[in-house]
């Protein structure tokens, strides 16, 4: 059964502040005492909030009865399939980590294969939770979209299909915009910014007035394709010289740690490529008029060597009075796996 408006904003706000009273949630949630007693109990007869140990003294002397987040309902399911792992993580609305486990990602040639795959992730995951007595209320699915290289991802076939066979809502979304979803819900995020990663490739999320834009056909945010060297490498897409041939955590790696240690040929290749993507990035910037913009990549703190030649690239670029901020951040893979769990919790909650 959906949850109603109200009963979304009050697990919203035990998710933000646990525990509180009837009383706390009446003076949160701009709703009646009448309608808080009323939906408080209908929450907790479903199993989605609970009693939180002792009672305590409120103003008027009186004990009250203090509620929290259930932590085993809802329950969901993330999963993030990337190039070379795929993570999976059952999750609460307190955001604890109920169950994981990680895989290798096999190559697919087809759709259908990954299909099976993801279908055996969920039978293997729903029999592991029934053990611990939780029910899944769904699964959000990240997937790259170059998987099948020059073909798309077809979500919403693939989603489909997995629902019908595991029984449960199931949602599938390219797995940066998992990602941008969760980094966009943080405290603090501009509306309208830019959430760029690089992992084995590159990936961007826009984020515009808070929402994720998918673009037409769900592929929005591709600099990851853009052309930067002329006769470079083969690139999965199909093309050769993407960007992404030369911006990525396995290029990188090596040589930000060999620029550390003062090897000059090394710091002008991750410069080099760094300033390509300061280019990239300043055209994403233009044409959408988003100033702000978060770079996080699986390159740990060494990666902050990037963000001076991409800020000299993408001043160059812009146009004269074009302030803009950008910043870096070491990337915590498990954003994305929480980002596809938020998928479905989403539904939960009220932002
Ligand atoms: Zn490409």
């Amino acid at each position: 059964m959906a949850l109603t408006e109200n009963e979304r904003r009050i697990l919203s706000q035990l998710a933000l502040a646990s525990p509180l009273s009837k009383r706390d949630i009446t003076g949160r949630g701009g709703m009646g005492w009448a309608t808080a007693v009323k939906l408080i109990t209908r929450l907790e007869e479903q199993g989605y909030v609970v009693p939180y140990g002792n009672e305590r003294q409120n103003q008027a002397g009186k004990s009250a009865t203090v509620y929290a987040l259930s932590p085993t309902k809802p329950a969901a399911l993330g999963i993030d399939i990337e190039y070379v792992r795929a993570r999976l993580n059952v999750r609460n609305l307190s955001n604890e980590c109920l169950f994981e486990s990680e895989r290798a990602t096999p190559q697919f040639a087809t759709p259908d294969d990954l299909i099976e795959f993801l279908d055996q992730l969920l039978c293997d995951a729903v029999a592991r939770v029934a053990r611990q007595g939780l029910t899944l209320e769904g699964a959000g699915i990240g997937v790259p979209s170059h998987l099948f290289g020059r073909e798309g991802v077809p979500y919403i076939r693939i989603a489909e299909t997995l629902a019908l066979r595991s029984g449960f809502p199931v949602t599938v979304d390219n797995n940066i915009r998992c990602f941008a979803a969760c980094i966009a819900s943080q405290e603090k995020m501009p509306v309208s910014m830019l959430v760029v990663t690089i992992r084995s490739g590159i990936g961007v999320g826009i984020v515009i007035d808070g929402k994720i834009y998918q673009g037409e056909r769900g592929c929005s945010g591709e600099i990851g394709h853009f052309p930067a060297v002329q006769n470079g490498a083969r690139c999965r897409c199909g093309k050769t010289g993407c960007l992404e041939t030369v911006v990525n955590r396995d290029s990188l790696a090596n040589d930000l740690e060999a620029a550390r240690n003062g090897n000059k040929e090394a710091w002008q290749r991750v410069s080099d490529a760094a300033r390509m993507l300061g280019k990239a990035i300043a055209s994403m910037m233009l044409v959408l008029d988003i100033r702000r913009v978060a770079v996080y990549a699986e390159l740990g703190e060494l990666g902050k060597m990037l963000l001076d030649p991409i800020q000299q690239a993408a001043e160059e670029a812009v146009n004269p009075g074009f302030d803009f901020d950008i910043r870096y951040e070491a990337l915590d893979a498990e954003v994305y796996v929480l980002g596809a769990a938020q998928l479905v919790l989403d539904a939960f909650l009220w932002r």
